[in-house]
């Protein structure tokens, strides 16, 4: 099954296994014909376009963001290229790191 868009109507009808490769388009007021060869390497080339747009997706939950280094703003997720950390989790990772600071300035104080 493809979807064929027709370029005279401009509307979309649905291609199965069943039918011819070439014929004339679906839609009953429309004299284009189409071509099934042509229409699959159309589809083809809009998602070469999609591939090439390099869209980032988060590795937690999949939803689209903006950069590498970033807070989904789906699942709140805190994004590093292809690792996720709760947020939750990072604030903690701050505590404890803060408390270790702390500890070793206090041990070079005394
Ligand atoms: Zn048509
Ligand atoms: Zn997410």
């Amino acid at each position: 099954m493809l979807k064929i868009h027709c370029p005279e109507c401009k509307k979309s009808f649905l291609w199965t296994d069943d039918m011819p490769t070439k014929g004339k388009c679906l839609n009953t007021d429309c004299e284009a014909n189409y071509d099934i060869h042509s229409a699959l390497k159309q589809n083809i080339d809009r998602l070469a376009v999609v591939a090439e747009k390099k869209i980032l997706l988060c590795p937690s939950c999949g939803e689209e963001i903006s950069s590498h280094f970033t807070i989904c703003r789906n699942c709140r997720h805190v994004v590093l290229d292809t690792m996720f950390i709760k947020e939750s989790h990072l604030f903690m990772g701050v505590c404890i790191l803060l408390i270790v600071l702390s500890l070793i300035l206090k041990y070079l104080v005394n």
